[in-house]
């Protein structure tokens, strides 16, 4: 197994200690994120093994469960990906996430289009009680059928996405959307399910979203868990509202002092990836796997040359593109900009071609 894949798994290993101890006012959530930790050794050791047969095992994996989205958010990189390719069948979803949990994966991140929309991945991942899954949604479709849902898997968790304060988040998604989000955080506070929040970060509203003001207002809505997200110029012409390498600094360094300050967990995506030696995607840390089962280096590069329609997980995950991605890591170090792959498409396109 790589470094970097045990290096990033460590990081998973005390973020789901630090979650349990935090979420101790929601025991049902506290036991369900214990046993997912309890298990998580029994998961590297799937993953060492795995290595030793040749495959390489990321710990996470990234799921875009549907194209389907009620909302069209502008610079939605979902909706960027042009012609739609229908959907993995049900059948393959339920087989994709047993394959995933045998080989040793440990976190699936559940987006799309709008994972609330998904009831195969949504059914499947409430089978798999030993990995943690979060459920990246716009917050509009949570109706009490779905509280319920949540409230008996917590081993799944929602973050639900915002821009910004109302005006952003409505200037990006649509008039009424951050309302409907904010009722959504009232219901789930008082069922007594914890929640997280995903913010797309952009050099726009920083200002307004890397504070402690914002910070203890969503404490306050009930949240426990701060995904930042920095902002992908999907949308041609969006290129300006990028993060520069100051301004992720700035990101990182904020969401570590918040890690000290208070009893919520912070990450920042894809964050400072010096650490790991630079971009994580490709099976270093995680991979992807679009709406039609094809498996990706990460969701801003929508490039492959495997399917899960008719491909097992393990030898997706030996596919030559993700191993050239790989060899040529050395190509997709961070500078200005977000997102190395993002910045490098037409190498892909290369890579792909070849
Ligand atoms: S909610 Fe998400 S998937 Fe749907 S349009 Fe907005 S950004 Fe795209």
């Amino acid at each position: 197994m790589s470094v970097v894949s045990n290096l990033f798994a460590g990081e998973i290993r005390v973020s789901l200690k630090t979650a349990a101890g935090i979420l101790t006012a929601y025991p049902a959530s506290a036991a369900a994120l214990t046993k997912i930790a309890a298990a998580l050794p029994k998961a590297e050791r799937r993953r060492e093994t795995s290595a030793k047969n040749g495959a390489d095992v990321p710990p996470l994996l990234i799921v875009s469960t549907t194209e389907e989205c009620n909302l069209s958010c502008k610079g939605c990189y979902a909706c960027e990906r042009g012609e739609k390719r229908g959907a993995l069948p049900s059948d393959r979803v339920y087989e994709v996430l047993d394959e995933a949990s045998e080989l040793g994966v440990s976190v699936v991140l559940l987006a799309g289009g709008e994972p609330l929309l998904s009831h195969d991945w949504l059914n499947a991942m409430s089978k798999q009680d030993s990995m943690l899954g979060l459920v990246f949604t716009n917050g509009t479709l949570l109706d009490k059928r779905r509280l319920a849902w949540f409230a008996e898997n917590r081993h799944l968790i929602p973050l639900l996405s915002i821009d910004g304060n109302a005006a952003q988040t409505d200037a990006r998604r649509g008039e009424g959307v951050y309302a409907k989000v904010s009722e959504a955080m009232s219901a789930l506070r008082s069922s007594g399910i914890p929640f997280g929040v995903s913010v797309a970060v952009t050099g726009e509203n920083m200002g307004e979203t890397l504070n402690s003001g914002f910070t203890e207002e969503y404490m306050q809505k009930g949240c426990r868990l701060f995904v930042y997200v920095e902002y992908v110029p999907a949308e041609a012409g969006t290129e300006a509202l990028v993060l520069s390498k100051e301004d992720k600094r700035r990101l990182s360094d904020f969401a570590a002092q918040s890690m000290k300050e208070y009893a919520a967990l912070f990450v920042a995506f894809p964050g400072d990836e010096e650490p790991y030696g630079g971009c994580l995607a490709a099976g270093r840390g995680f991979v992807h796997i679009g709406a039609d089962g094809s498996l990706e280096p990460c969701p801003f590069a929508p490039f492959s040359d495997v399917s899960l329609k008719n491909t097992s997980l393990k030898d997706a995950l030996n596919s030559a593109l993700l191993a050239k991605v790989r060899e040529n890591h050395h190509l997709l170090i961070e500078g200005e900009g977000g997102c190395a792959l993002w910045r490098k498409r037409e190498l892909l396109t290369e890579l792909t071609q070849e």
